[in-house]
């Protein structure tokens, strides 16, 4: 059979005129319902008006546009052809869009109508043929193209290691980078989370997540495609809208400040969330202390799961065993994890070091950037993910944080949440970053960054009192600054980067 992942998907879409989306009205928007049917349908006229376009099997498309249901079918029909999509965050600015339209060198480029113009004129020095517009309507000049074509078209063959989307890393640590994920990358990673998450008859998704990122694109809208279930399909994570919403849902994904916002709200009670089977966080980190007041409040216990643009998802909390805050899991099925010190040695249970995958999941590598990929592999084909990690003897995974966040102190290693975890269990602490930067004596001295909580604030001296107590001399930090929140990107992570910047003459 076909090996294109959009063909994998159809092929288990339900027959009859199943819901496919559901989006409730908005102060902007009436409610908007689609069928499996129309979706398909929908698909279609987007594939054949991208084949008028001239956009050819191994094309890239990049799509800058609202999250909407017309997004989705373009998105499907670029799977459909047979060319690359690559979406984009919708952030990005028009300076960052001509880094993208550089390296991805895309045919088509899909935007909303406001950036027609700018990007149009951008578009000639990278060989781009064509810019259409699509707003978060799902009108615009490529809806009016593929409004007037017919409802049917055919799928290209693709096998199972041929590129289906480039999608750029969260540039957390850098510059993005294009990791060239598969067909089969994704339909064996839907199919495990599938697996592990136990998707049934019956499910409904509440989908808020964006759909330029693997989570809200494939974690979340791949399984409940490959479910064939319906979504509750918000634009934007409102909370009102959440609320509203989950007394008809069965599964919610989202990233950590999902649950910390919903916390925040009156509403949120075992009553409201009855009817839910399953609520899932990742792509940063979830608090502890988040975790157990979820459990509190609702009765439910987040699942938490681990993974990276680049290896779709790694590990997961299991659904019926323990799920235990602070730890990622156990390896997805035909997923393998391994922790290594510098050398690349693999260390026992219980060692902090490299978390290394291999597996169906793992990329093809980075678009254009051989040398970087390369550098980023083992021999025997693990791929070295840039997170620190520890493996339980019992095989679960716990995060310790990224490679370049550690701290060298003295010469000493400091695991940023080591001191994270202790100052986030302070009364008046909410949460907290701990960051090094350039000391004169120590080479790097340790900061906490942090927003206030319930409670009193403790003083400064008072939290560093505290720490001595508990932790090594050499972890403590040497300052501790409040901030009204945390820097943050589209995806929920906190920017290191960007606090390592503002900080970085303080003990100079
Ligand atoms: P860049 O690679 O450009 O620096 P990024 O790593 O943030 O950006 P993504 O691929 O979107 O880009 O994010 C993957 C990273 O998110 C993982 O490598 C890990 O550091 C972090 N992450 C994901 N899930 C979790 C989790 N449950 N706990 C801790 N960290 C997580
Ligand atoms: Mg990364």
């Amino acid at each position: 059979p076909n090996e294109n992942l959009y063909d994998i998907l159809a092929r288990r879409f339900p027959e009859s005129d199943a819901l496919a989306f559901d989006q409730p009205a908005t102060a902007d928007a009436p409610a908007f319902r689609m069928t499996y049917a129309e979706l398909v349908g929908l698909t279609n006229q987007y594939a054949n008006a991208l084949r008028n376009l001239g956009v050819q099997p191994g094309d890239r498309v990049s799509i800058q546009v609202e999250k909407s249901i017309a997004n989705v079918a373009l998105f499907l029909a670029v799977l459909k052809i047979g060319a690359i999509g690559n979406p984009l965050n919708t952030a990005y600015t028009l300076a960052e869009m001509a880094y993208f339209m550089s390296d991805a060198e895309p045919s088509l480029v899909v935007v909303p109508p406001d950036k027609h113009e700018p990007i149009r004129q951008m578009a000639g020095e990278y060989g781009v043929k064509a810019v259409e517009t699509l707003d978060s309507a799902g009108q615009g000049s490529l809806a009016d193209k593929a409004d007037v074509e017919p409802t049917e078209a055919g799928t290209e063959p693709r096998s199972a290691d041929d590129t289906a989307c480039i999608i750029y890393t969260s540039g957390t640590t850098g510059q993005p980078k294009g990791a060239m994920i598969t067909h089969g990358n994704v339909s064996t990673n839907i199919h495990a989370l599938w697996e592990v998450w136990h998707f049934q008859p019956g499910d409904v998704l509440l989908h808020i997540l964006p759909i330029y990122h693997v989570h809200g694109l494939f974690v979340a809208m791949g399984t409940a495609l490959y479910n064939g279930s319906p979504m509750i399909w918000l634009p934007k994570p409102d909370f009102d809208q959440i609320i509203a919403a989950l007394p008809r849902a069965t599964v919610m994904m989202g990233v950590p400040t999902h649950y910390t916002r919903l916390l925040e709200r009156p509403e949120l009670n075992r009553e409201l969330t009855a009817h839910m089977r399953l609520f899932t966080a990742g792509s940063a980190p979830l608090l502890a202390a988040t975790h157990e007041a979820f459990e509190a409040r609702t009765g439910h216990k987040i699942l938490e799961r681990y993974g990276m643009t680049e290896a779709g998802m790694i590990c997961s909390n299991p659904y019926d065993g323990e799920r235990i805050p602070g730890t990622v899991g156990y390896p997805l099925p035909g997923v393998s994890v391994r922790v290594t010190d510098k050398d690349g040695h693999v260390l026992p249970a219980g060692e902090i070091g490299m978390v290394e995958v291999k597996g169906p999941n793992i990329f093809k590598g980075y678009w254009r950037r051989p040398q970087k990929t390369a550098e980023e592999f083992r021999a025997d084909g693990f791929f070295i993910t840039g997170d620190q990690g520890v493996l339980s003897e019992d095989g679960r995974l716990s995060i310790v944080g990224r490679e370049k966040d550690m701290i060298i102190s003295g010469g000493l290693n400091i695991y940023p949440k080591e001191v994270e975890r202790e100052l986030d269990g302070l009364e008046g602490i909410g949460e907290s970053a701990v960051i090094g930067v350039p000391h004169p004596d120590f080479g790097e001295g340790v900061v906490a960054v942090a927003t206030r909580g319930e409670g009193t604030p403790p003083s400064e001296a008072d939290i560093i009192g505290t720490l001595a107590a508990r932790l090594a001399k050499f972890k403590v930090p040497k300052r501790v600054i409040f901030v009204d929140v945390l820097p943050r990107n589209a995806m929920g992570k906190v920017q290191k980067n960007e606090l390592r910047d503002q900080y970085a003459e303080l003990f100079s």
